[in-house]
């Protein structure tokens, strides 16, 4: 990884990748941006709308539309590029069309000589993610999908609105698929050290489940919200590849959950999964394994199983 200059390559400059690249900015998290999409006009449009945002950033960002050769000498590759879901298509149509996006990204920037780390946020990201791996051909640990860092982030927020605490000092993870199987294993939540699941509520009786299902829900169900009332959800999962992109670029050895491929953590295999993982400068340095209840292993066996059959059906 180069040291001197953080250069990012962000192919797809939709909605998702353009929160991100605007966070990027006002972060100064880079010092190389390369915008690129299949529609290049749009790339030039984004590049120039930027550029004309620098003066007030205080950054001096590089940034530009470019082609996949300029991918050879980034840091990170991270792909946003995706296809919509058409009105009655499945959703295994939908991950057809996407893998075969996915086959006209990966072989270029692999061919121009890509020897960094790719973070994936295209849905649904998990197989994304293992089609990025499998395509690459790179070590499992270069490359990681965004996960349930968002999803982790919005049960942090919930929970610290809920128990009056600074969303900082909950300790809490979303797991699994990101999407309909994930969950919270709540024998691993903690208030500062402090298990949520022996907090006394109230009444002086212990914490209240029916609230915590309710979070769970809450959690599961944020991302249909936003789309019922805005058509797509952007600002915050370009925030979470903002986060997951500094512990990579500040190789800070931060607890994320990624998707990364588990090999052999929680029984699992040849599978990518949202899990806490430490993510530094190498991407993937490793898979934390928490302490999980039998019922909360058998949860995540269910939700790996649901990600390993869809990727199954794809060929
Ligand atoms: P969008 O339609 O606004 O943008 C997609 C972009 O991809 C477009 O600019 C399009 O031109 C480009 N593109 C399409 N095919 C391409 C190709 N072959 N090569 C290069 N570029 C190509 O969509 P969006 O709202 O930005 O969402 C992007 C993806 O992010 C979707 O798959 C969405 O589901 C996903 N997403 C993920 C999360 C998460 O938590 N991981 C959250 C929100 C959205």
């Amino acid at each position: 990884m180069r040291k001197d200059n953080r250069k990012i390559a962000l192919v797809g400059t939709g909605m998702v990748g353009m929160s991100y690249a605007y966070s990027l900015l006002n972060q100064s998290v880079c010092d190389e941006l390369v915008l690129i999409d299949i529609d290049k006009k749009k790339a030039e449009g984004e590049a120039m709308d930027l550029n004309h945002g620098l003066a007030f950033s205080g950054s001096n960002m590089k940034i530009y539309a470019g082609e996949y050769e300029d991918c050879g000498d980034a840091d990170i590759v991270v792909i946003c590029a995706g296809v919509a879901q058409k009105e009655g298509e499945t959703r295994l149509d939908l991950l057809k069309r996407n893998a075969s996006v996915f086959r006209s990204i990966i072989q270029p920037v692999t061919t121009s000589g890509f020897n960094g780390i790719f973070l994936v946020a295209t849905n649904p990201v998990d197989i994304m993610t293992r089609i990025t791996w499998q395509l690459s051909g790179f070590n499992p640990g270069r490359v990681l999908g965004t996960g349930t860092t968002l999803d982790t982030a919005r049960l942090r927020y919930l929970l610290g609105d809920y128990f009056r605490i600074d969303p900082r000092n909950v300790h809490a993870y979303v797991i699994g698929e990101h999407g309909d199987s994930e969950f919270v294993p709540w024998s691993q939540a903690m208030l500062a050290t402090k298990p949520v699941l022996e907090l006394k509520g109230g009444d002086g009786q212990g914490v209240n489940k029916e609230k915590l299902q309710e979070i769970t829900e809450e959690v599961r169900t944020a991302a249909y919200k936003i789309i019922e009332a805005k058509k797509s959800t952007y600002y915050g999962i370009g925030m979470a590849m903002n986060r997951i992109t500094r512990a990579i670029l500040g190789d800070e050895n931060s607890v994320l959950t990624v998707s990364a491929m588990l090999r052999g953590e929680y029984g699992q295999r040849d599978v990518f999964a949202g899990v806490p993982a430490i993510i530094n400068k190498n991407g993937v340095s490793r898979v934390l394994p928490l302490s999980l209840s039998k019922e909360e292993e058998k949860q995540l066996a269910d939700s790996c199983k649901i990600l390993r059959d869809s990727y199954e059906g794809i060929f």
